[in-house]
């Protein structure tokens, strides 16, 4: 059977996905939005939104736990698993609700089933075909494991560790990126004794070599045990307890095992390589427009090599729709997508690092200032330590900033403003932030990288 044909039909309404829709929509053109599971997809359901909802339950644990610090006696009387999860449930439903009124409102025809891609310009779901002027593959990741570590019982990805109803007595991280350094950062502050395993030299080893220093000097106060640089061996379940086993010949006993070590691409089985669509270890090359090697094929979000973050896939999903509808959009800039982890301390970067920069364009070339969060009001006021690291072209734009500090990812919105608008030290430096902001310290930053220090040395 095969129903009409669309100007654009999408397999997967995760962020990339229902973001092609909405902005396709928009633009008049007819679109099938494909989903075995609920719209909104990882992001939604079992990433952003859910994590960030359990890191604020975690922020104000901290914050009863710390407030004899500023004159205000409380006491943590416990954690109420449950009533956290319940409260992470209801802002998800809450925007899972309004994400289906907007795609309703916009008329995109909504397609529940696995869809596999039969031919070039056809996606099939439970023997109905659903043919696309423009096919847009965007289906995804999953969560990895290492090889003979099974996902089951006491060991566990996020997925799981979304829904699990207790506060581990104590818990092994597998991973020290994002996901891992989030998690990590969650069960502490809810009391449970955390030791992060890193295979890499240094926790979120994918940003600038300082922002990791403050990350594990802070973790460490906090409590948080890491190994940095040794490899996971294996782990053995044993009912009451799960004890990991690492390959420098230690090994740590724990209640759970979460293994965080990267996700990957959703793309096997579904007839993309079928279809003639080129594939590199299972993820989906494209080109600047982010269209496949097959004409009229697009893809977007994780499936695509590079940043796993759903503001890409936001970017990647609406520039599609912009380019199918002949707009011929400007080409995303990979360098300028802003990330943050929203541990505590949270580390925010948009840019490319001091060691990229020096790689690329030599050690004479660039500036760096570091401008500290000691020097700023609102930071003393909320006692976090910190940074804000400002990587620049000498006499040219700023092309990295990196930030390290309680709620400095916030401070990003501004950061990418800079750096995706190649401003200077003195453009920036003449722009007035309020007082007292943590925003303020990205201005000092930029004062004094322009030689006009205030509240910094120079
Ligand atoms: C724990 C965690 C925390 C995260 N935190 C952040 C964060 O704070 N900020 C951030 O920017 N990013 C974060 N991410 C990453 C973010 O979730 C992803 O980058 C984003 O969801 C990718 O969007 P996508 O559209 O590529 O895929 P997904 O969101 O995974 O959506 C893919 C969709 O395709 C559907 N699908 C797959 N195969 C088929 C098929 N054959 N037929 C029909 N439907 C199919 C799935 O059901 C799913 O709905 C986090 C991820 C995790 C796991």
């Amino acid at each position: 059977m095969t129903e009409t044909t669309a100007d654009i039909v999408i397999l997967g309404g995760g962020s990339g996905g229902y973001a092609c829709a909405l902005r396709a929509a928009e633009l008049g053109l007819t679109v099938t939005l494909i989903d075995e599971a609920e719209l909104g997809g990882t992001c939604l359901h079992r990433g952003c939104i859910p994590t960030k909802a359990l890191l604020h339950a975690a922020e104000v644990a901290d914050t009863a736990r710390e407030s004899e610090s500023v004159g205000v006696h409380t006491t943590l009387e416990g954690i109420d698993m449950p009533a956290v999860l319940k409260y992470k449930d209801g802002v998800v439903g809450r925007l899972y609700k309004g994400l289906q009124g907007l795609i309703k409102s916009r008329g995109v025809n909504v397609v529940a089933g696995r869809g596999t891609l039969t031919s070039a310009d056809t996606v099939t779901v439970d023997g109905t075909a659903y043919k696309g002027r423009n096919v847009v593959l965007a289906t995804g990741s999953y969560a990895r494991s290492l090889p003979g570590l099974e996902i089951s019982g006491r060991v566990m990805t996020s997925d799981q560790a979304l829904t699990y109803d207790q506060v581990p007595g104590s818990v092994v991280v597998l991973g020290g990126g994002v996901i891992g350094s989030e998690f990590a950062s969650v069960w502490r502050s809810f009391g449970a004794d955390v030791t992060i395993v890193e295979a890499l030299p240094r926790l979120m080893a994918a940003e600038d070599a300082a922002c990791s220093k403050v990350l594990e000097r802070t973790f460490r106060k906090r409590g948080i045990a890491f190994k940095t640089g040794v490899k996971f061996a294996n782990a053995v379940d044993n009912d009451s307890n799960v004890t990991v086993n690492l390959e420098d010949g230690t090994s740590i006993t724990a209640d759970l095992l979460l293994v965080a070590v990267g996700r990957g691409p959703r793309t096997e089985g579904l007839g993309y390589e079928q279809a003639g669509v080129t594939m590199d270890r299972g993820f989906v090359p494209v080109n600047d427009r982010l269209e496949t090697n097959v004409r009229g094929i697009y893809a977007v979000g994780d499936i695509v090599p590079g940043l796993q973050l759903a503001h890409r896939g936001f970017a990647q999903g609406i520039f599609v729709a912009e380019q199918v509808a002949g707009l011929n959009p400007r080409p995303i800039d990979e360098e300028g997508i802003p990330r943050v982890a929203y541990c505590e301390p949270e580390v925010a970067s948009v840019g490319i690092t001091e060691a990229a920069a020096k790689e690329r364009h030599g050690a004479d070339a660039i500036e760096v200032y570091e401008y500290n969060l000691g020097g700023n009001g609102k930071s003393q006021i909320l006692a976090t330590a910190g940074f804000i690291k400002l990587v620049s072209l000498k006499n040219g734009p700023v092309i990295g900033i990196h930030m390290v500090g309680s709620r400095v990812g916030e401070l990003i919105g501004e950061a990418q403003l800079i750096v995706n608008w190649q401003a200077e030290a003195d453009d920036v430096a003449t722009l007035i932030h309020a007082h007292p902001t943590q925003n303020e310290a990205l201005g000092e930053a930029h004062l004094a990288l322009a030689g006009k220090p205030l509240h910094a040395h120079a």
